[in-house]
């Protein structure tokens, strides 16, 4: 189909959407860019979100395999929209590639679930409603939207985009876990029947595509039963689906690495579905859990002065991102005091035994970046 380096050349040489240099997409922009590939790909309103704003589907293909992918029904998880984009731009490019998923698969495509969460970069909808938690009460309008979409469609598998936190890591030596899969359960036991099954092996096989350094960043999240989500309740109904994670990655607050991971993963997904003989959860087993070990910066090793003493701590700072207006709003806050050795972080910077006094550098307390980069450290990526 297309390997990794293939994949992540197209991607650096076209750099597809440069104009949206950040986790931030409106709908606005993100119509416009959808929109440029309406001569080539199918693409219809499908309904309205709260405050009426169109949600769309996009579809191709005329194969037997029908597959499902949607993104962002959390608002702030702008991740899987942006992949869904850059594959469109790589079918665009790629004649043939686009013709081999045609004539196997038909696909529909439903980026930006949640597009009144997307504006305001919040996870619920205008309503405050969690989509990923109305699967079973549809009171919000991209419930039903998207529900009415599987219901006529009625596709063999679907993949659910989402992003995790940047705490998410794997493994002993703490790696962030810059994608994570699951498979949902269908009850609280966590059974494992045979459509978990074929949706494990998949996942496996996509996992066993990976570039060594990715293999070691990838996690399974938790498949806890959520008797309210969208795959929970999609798993029980016998249609296979998958959830995908993007997460954080060193020195990537954009989350690029991620972004390429995913368009990659669907198209490896697309490879494995063609020809998938005796399933096994092996591989899939072997990816390690998701840990909670990893923050976004930490400057080891600075002074407080408290009370007369001199203590030796660390420093977490939380990357948090908001909308204020119509802008997008990138900032530092200082999210905890202590002693860190046991956690990794994206960026790690050493405070050098810097010292405070307790009333300049206090929990909650926030930093600009510019501020950030002059208290601690010019390198901070932003
Ligand atoms: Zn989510």
């Amino acid at each position: 189909m297309i390997s990794w380096q293939e994949y992540e050349a197209a991607f650096a040489l076209e750099k597809f959407f440069p104009d949206t240099n950040s986790r931030f997409l409106t709908h606005k922009s993100f119509t416009k860019q959808l929109k440029s590939f309406s001569d080539e790909f199918n693409i219809t309103a499908i309904g309205k979100s709260e405050k009426g704003k169109s949600i769309h589907k996009i579809a191709f293909g005329y194969g037997p395999k029908k597959v499902l992918i949607w993104s962002q029904m959390h608002g702030n998880e702008s991740t899987g929209t942006f992949a869904i984009l850059d594959l469109l731009q790589l079918l665009h490019q790629n004649f043939f590639l686009k013709k081999q998923i045609e004539d196997h698969f038909t696909v529909v495509m439903i980026p930006m679930v949640n597009p009144d969460g997307a504006d305001a970069f919040e996870r619920r909808n205008a309503s405050g409603i969690d989509i990923n938690r109305d699967a079973l009460a549809k009171q919000a309008p991209e419930t039903r939207v998207l529900m009415k979409q599987i219901e006529i469609f009625e596709p063999h598998i679907a993949f659910n985009l989402h992003d995790q936190r940047s705490i998410f890591s794997v493994g002993e030596n703490i790696q962030p876990a810059t994608i994570s899969f699951c498979i949902p359960s269908f009850d609280t036991a966590r059974a494992i029947d045979a459509t978990r099954v074929l949706g494990m092996a998949l996942v496996g096989k996509i996992w066993q595509s990976f570039p060594e350094d990715f293999k070691t960043k990838t996690g399974r999240y938790t498949d806890e039963f959520y008797p309210t989500a969208f795959g929970d309740n999609i798993q029980k109904t016998g249609i296979n689906c998958v959830l995908f994670e993007a997460g954080a990655h060193f020195n990537d607050p954009k989350r690029i690495a991620a972004r390429t991971l995913f368009g990659f993963s669907i198209l490896q997904a697309f490879k494995v579905l063609l020809n998938q003989q005796n399933p096994s959860t092996e591989l899939y087993q072997s990816i390690p859990e998701n840990e909670q070990k990893m923050r976004d910066i930490i400057v080891k090793q600075v002074k407080l002065n408290s009370r007369g003493r001199k203590l030796k701590v660390d420093l977490i700072f939380k990357l948090m991102e908001e909308v204020k207006g119509s802008t997008f709003y990138r900032y530092l806050k200082l999210d905890d005091i202590g002693d860190f050795q046991f956690l990794n972080a994206l960026q790690v910077v050493d405070g050098k035994g810097a010292e405070f006094n307790i009333q300049e550098m206090y929990l909650g307390k926030t930093f600009e970046f510019q501020e950030f980069q002059q208290t601690f450290w010019e390198g901070v990526i932003v």
